[in-house]
């Protein structure tokens, strides 16, 4: 494919990619975009030059706060209006050539949260960090729990506090406990950390009552995002018995803001782990059903250069998005447009391939060195953690931009 606008060859926004996002202008009014290179694609606009004309929708949905309503028309109309203004870009006496203004520089405009989120769950689905960190609080001889291979573990968490790459955060506080069985203090966490992990969107509502199945999980999975879900290990330790994770990851989790397409992946999948033992029927799954997506972690301190501290792939993955979803609808619950669904912390078998620094620190044991001195245990105050990812195959690349947050100190 060649596009008429030009883009740079390392450009996470590729004519392969226009992944969908929220953006403002100085006027401050919400629209749908597509990115493409340096650009910022206005969809208003485009519809009303008339280049979806032969899909029928409610223009309205485009200037809206969020992707939800253009998502619920469903994917026959979204990938269709993907598809239409990948041919305009590409056919070279596109009419769009003489209407500039539906470019807008990416720097010119404001990014947005791209989905209203109802529901967030985020699952516990790559082996190696399972592994790790059975390892470091349990028994390295029995680090998987019985259930782990049987069945894609996940808790409900929090959705309120799910924020946008650039919104920062503040370091959280609460009930921690410095020595070995005494009572607890109340303090700001010392073990801030970050989770890489990537999200997936939900673009179709299912009925309660209903399953869905693996088969036909793709159907109800509109596009991804690069998640942080920032943790207070201090905190966690404390309060996770019996019900598992609470105040530790509620106050923030970071996206990044444009949302790429399960078609845009299409050509990045391959095939999963092996799973052994086979898994029940219902998560039985066909195919490639994993992506082959570089992953980045990079820590900046304030005023300072970035030193990547991880680099993992979302391929490691040992439960797909569809056994995710298959589990998750196996009981008869239901999910709605602009669920979240996050993967958990996505680590390697290389030490630096984890994704925490829990794990990249091995529990604070081991400090992390930073390129201009210094090293981290765990996240600074005014650090910046900013996560990348993007997949490359020849020529084609698409990527997801970066998710980036700083931690500022408590409040
Ligand atoms: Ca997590």
């Amino acid at each position: 494919m060649h596009c008429w606008i030009k883009v740079d060859k390392n450009s996470d926004f590729s004519i392969y990619n226009l992944p969908f996002g929220i953006f403002s202008e100085a006027d401050q009014i919400k629209r749908v975009g597509i990115a493409i290179g340096d650009h910022v694609i206005d969809l208003y606009a485009v519809y009303e030059l008339g280049v979806f004309k032969d899909l029928k929708f409610d223009i309205s949905v485009l200037k809206s706060d969020y992707l939800n309503d253009f998502i619920a028309l469903g994917k026959p109309i979204t990938v269709k209006v993907r598809a239409d203004l990948q041919s305009e870009l590409c056919n070279e006496d596109s009419f769009l050539k003489s209407h500039p203004s539906v470019f807008i520089k990416q720097t010119k405009v404001t990014m947005h949260l791209p989905v209203k989120v109802g529901d967030y769950t985020d699952f516990y689905s790559s082996i190696e960090h399972a592994t790790n960190i059975g390892t470091m609080f349990r028994d390295p001889e029995n680090a998987l729990l019985p259930n782990w291979k049987h069945l894609p573990v996940g808790y409900h968490g929090r959705a309120s506090s799910i924020i946008v790459s650039g919104q920062n955060i503040h370091r959280p506080k609460g009930q921690v406990v410095i020595e070995p069985n005494s009572p607890p203090t109340f303090q700001a966490s010392s073990r801030v950390d970050f989770e890489l992990e990537m999200g997936f969107i939900i673009g179709k509502t299912s009925t309660l009552g209903d399953s869905v199945s693996t088969e036909n999980a793709d159907d109800y999975i509109f596009g991804k995002v690069l998640f942080n879900d920032w943790s207070a290990r201090d905190i966690q330790k404390w309060e996770y018995v019996p019900l598992g994770p609470f105040l530790a990851k509620s106050f923030a989790s970071s996206i990044s803001a444009w949302v790429v397409t399960l078609e845009a992946l299409e050509p990045f999948r391959v095939n999963g782990p092996v799973q052994n033992p086979s898994v029940m029927p219902y998560l039985s799954s066909r195919g490639s059903r994993n992506y082959d997506i570089n992953l980045q972690v990079a820590i900046q301190p304030m005023n300072c250069k970035e030193t990547t501290v991880s680099r993992s792939n979302f391929k490691y993955m040992y439960w797909n998005m569809n056994q995710q979803l298959a589990h998750h609808t196996v009981n008869g619950c239901n999910l709605n447009v602009g669920d979240l669904m996050a993967s958990g912390t996505i680590s390697g078998k290389d030490p630096k391939a984890y994704g925490s620094m829990l794990e990249l620190s091995w529990a604070g044991s081991k400090p992390v060195e930073l390129n201009e001195g210094g090293s981290r245990k765990f996240i600074h105050d005014n650090d910046t953690v900013i996560m990348r990812g993007y997949c490359e195959k020849g020529p084609v690349r698409v990527g997801f931009g970066a998710v980036s947050s700083t931690l500022l100190k408590a409040k």
